[in-house]
């Protein structure tokens, strides 16, 4: 090991920094501001403990909020240990549960092949689950019923337990939903994101040995993000800092923005009380941001009633004036917005350096588009992921199906496709005999075919496709994993029938699958794993982790995306009352406090400039634009950084007007408009930059046929690729494509 110099390592702290990084054990907390180098911390304490006290890696675990922060932090960390890389667990509470299931598989209710449930698993089990209640889809969304529930999960309650005011609807409904859903999962030998948790805390309460071995291994457990854990997370940190006591959070009760999806702020405000001699640490000089970004940002957060204040200072005195623009539409501000990354790029900050947040991801849309017209190179965070395009769904369905053959998602998702001649009905009675009878559904279509329950066609299809199922498993263990997966592409017959669709989208498919077989060879050699990991990385990439490394792009993002990171310049989007605040939240105190914080994060990811910009009329969700009032929190900044905005009144003329900040003529240019096409004319053609009023922008790849009845094959930014009857579709060409 490289000797790490500790008066080096000391050099690049200050003093309250130091005194987190070389605290030695007991309990400790770091609640500071947004950007007083509170991740920084974090790392040097991980160098720290190995270097200086001798804790092996092993004995630590550090939990971020994404995987991509962890992989950073790991880096880090062995850079400044002069290593390679580093063999301490560093991961998503996600990520470590995972780790923990697998390796004491044999021990769980599921078993050691479980299947993991994303997003879209659970609303197909949730739709089913509505379904099979006999309610009425349109009064209980089976979203909703979900949303309730996971929620549910991640404070760790169970079906009885959810507090619903006795006369809801939801009240009489909820329980059982749980329960039927709970039911399905275990059936299917799955687990959704919330089960990994909770899996975990079963596994420890059932076998004390083992969670004794894990509290025992870890002698040091680090928290990034504390403000946006959950209850279930947090009885997790306890659980297993019990031991040596030695649980480092860090945090910003400001930034807590997560509320929607679980996370409970009372977990790092309770921290001295839950973990008694903690010690707790005050970072108060922001590393990050110019002076005029931070009171700006500060500005707007200490309008909120709940919070603790904080004291955050930087020493870069000065910087560039926050800037605030008006536009009249969402064009015009894409336009200016893009105009200035032009500017600046001159001026020589790379486009890499810079990042559009917004709200929305829909709101996406008018950027890509602006800065596709100037071919600068972009990249979305959170857009349709590599892993959620359909033919690697397929593929990793059939993969998944090899290990668990009882997992009904992956069979249906695979068992007619291709076309086998297995119909709807042959597959509801196959999953009918396994709910019936309470099997798993493998052995249910065992019973189906013995007692000839199918038509002799479907049966003899079914039997066709088990049998490559049982042939696929032997290779398990065996064959290469690209082997097994390129064979299950072939002998299935899907790339075949891809093959014989022809055209570009089927060509792209195909080469997806070519990626997907890379994929997979690397991971065979890079990560030593085999199948199961393979599948299990598939599944825990999330929004967060997703961008193509690209050289030199704008990074296009959600505000939540945006946690954690720092770009020098940075453009808050959208700056409009019910885009944000969002009309969901805004009605709330608790929920407009909560957009405030957002508000919060956003502008204080800016390193040297900050510009907050809104448009006069909007189209959200495809709808007619109309006029927008400013967002309250560009009435909350400082008036020196925009004394315009605090005096205008909500807005009532019916026309857009320019205010003195938006120099852009008020009439639009031809540039960007969009027009229908002529009835019955063919006008589509591939290459074409065409409109979608749900998609957005997308361009042409493939026309069959001819005028309203053609079928257009269009491709998305973040949505893939989709087909449409022209006529139907409502899509509109864009005139300069
Ligand atoms: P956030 O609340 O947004 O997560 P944070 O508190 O985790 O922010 P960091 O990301 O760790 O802050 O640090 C912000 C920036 O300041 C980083 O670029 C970091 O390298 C830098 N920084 C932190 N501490 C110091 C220091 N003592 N000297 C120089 N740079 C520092
Ligand atoms: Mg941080």
């Amino acid at each position: 090991m490289t000797g790490l110099d500790l008066d080096v390592l000391r050099g690049q702290l200050n003093p309250p920094q130091w005194q987190a990084v070389s605290h030695g054990d007991g309990p400790l907390l770091i609640l500071a501001g947004a950007g007083s180098g509170k991740t920084r911390v974090l790392t040097y304490r991980i160098a720290y403990l190995v270097q200086h006290l001798g804790v092996p890696p092993w004995a630590i675990l550090s939990v971020t909020f994404t995987n991509r922060a962890a992989r950073e932090m790991a880096r880090r960390v062995a850079e400044l240990l002069g290593q390679g890389s580093l063999d301490a667990w560093v991961g998503t509470f996600h990520g470590v549960c995972l780790r923990i299931l697998r390796r004491h598989g044999e021990l769980l209710p599921v078993g050691r092949e479980f299947s993991i449930y994303d997003s879209d698993d659970q609303k197909k089990v949730a739709a089913a689950v509505v379904q099979e209640m006999g309610l009425d889809s349109k009064r209980f969304k089976a979203a909703a019923l979900l949303h309730r529930v996971s929620r549910a999960k991640d404070e760790g309650l169970g079906p009885d337990d959810i507090d619903l005011p006795a006369h809801s609807p939801l009240a009489d409904v909820i329980p059982e939903f749980f329960l039927r859903y709970d039911q399905h999962l275990r059936a299917a030998r799955a687990l959704d994101f919330s089960d990994l948790l909770l899996e975990t805390l079963n596994l420890f309460a059932t076998h004390p040995g083992i969670a004794a071995d894990y509290r025992n291994r870890f002698r040091h457990l680090l928290i990034d993000e504390y403000q946006d854990t959950n209850r279930v997370q947090y009885r997790l940190a306890r659980e297993l800092a019990s031991t040596h006591g030695n649980l480092c959070a860090v945090g910003d009760d400001d930034q807590s923005i997560y509320s929607w999806r679980g996370a409970d702020v009372r977990n790092i405000l309770g921290f001295a009380e839950d973990f008694p001699g903690a010690t707790t640490v005050k970072l108060e000089q922001n590393y990050r941001s110019t002076a005029a970004i931070l009171e700006a940002a500060s500005a707007v957060v200490s309008r909120n009633r709940s919070r603790h204040p904080k004291t955050l200072w930087t020493a870069r005195d000065g910087g560039a004036p926050v800037t605030v623009r008006e536009a009249p539409t969402e064009e015009e501000e894409a336009h200016w917005v893009v105009a200035e990354l032009q500017r600046l790029h001159r001026n020589g900050t790379p486009y890499a350096s810079c990042a559009v947040l917004y709200r929305m991801h829909a709101q996406s849309r008018s950027f890509e588009e602006a800065l596709l017209r100037r071919r600068i190179p972009y990249v979305v965070y959170g857009g349709q992921r590599f892993y959620d395009r359909k033919e690697v769904k397929d593929a990793l369905a059939y993969l998944r199906l090899v290990l668990n053959p009882d997992d009904p998602v992956a069979f249906l998702r695979v068992v007619n496709s291709p076309p086998r001649g297995i119909g709807k009905t042959s597959v509801e009675r196959l999953l009918g005999v396994a709910t019936k009878r309470g099997k798993g559904l493998w052995e249910a279509v065992g019973a189906a075919l013995d007692e000839g329950l199918l038509a002799t066609r479907a049966a003899r299809a079914v039997a066709g496709f088990m049998a490559l199922l049982d042939g696929w498993r032997e290779a398990v263990g065996t064959a290469p994993l690209r082997d097994l997966l390129g064979n299950i592409l072939r002998e299935s017959g899907y790339a075949a029938a891809l093959g014989a669709e022809g055209g570009e989208q089927a060509e792209t498919r195909l080469e997806n699958l070519e990626e997907l077989l890379n994929a997979a060879e690397a991971f065979e050699q890079t990560e030593q794993g085999g199948i199961r990991d393979f599948l299990d990385r598939a599944a825990l990439v999330s929004d967060q982790d997703q961008a193509e490394e690209r050289a030199d792009a704008v990074t296009l993002m959600t505000l939540h995306a945006a946690k954690g990171l720092e770009y020098p310049a940075v453009f808050l989007t959208g700056m409009e009352e019910g885009v944000f605040p969002h009309h969901m939240s805004s009605d709330r105190p608790a929920g407009l406090e909560e957009e405030r914080r957002l508000c919060y994060v956003g502008m204080t990811r800016a390193m040297d400039r900050l510009y907050l910009t809104r448009a006069h009329i909007r189209r959200v969700y495809g709808a007619e634009g109309y006029l927008r009032p400013p967002s309250r929190f560009l009435r909350e900044l400082p008036s020196q950084v925009h004394p315009g905005v605090a005096v205008v009144p909500t807005p009532v003329a019916a026309e857009p007007v320019c205010t003195a900040e938006a120099d852009l003529p008020p009439a639009a240019p031809a540039e960007g408009r969009y027009f229908a096409p002529e009835p019955g004319e063919a006008s589509f053609r591939p290459g074409m930059l065409v409109r979608h009023p749900t998609y957005g922008v997308g361009s042409v790849v493939q026309v069959d046929g001819h005028g309203q009845r053609a079928k257009v094959t269009v491709r998305f930014a973040d949505s893939g690729t989709r087909k449409f009857i022209a006529a139907m579709a409502g899509l509109e060409i864009a005139l300069d494509a």
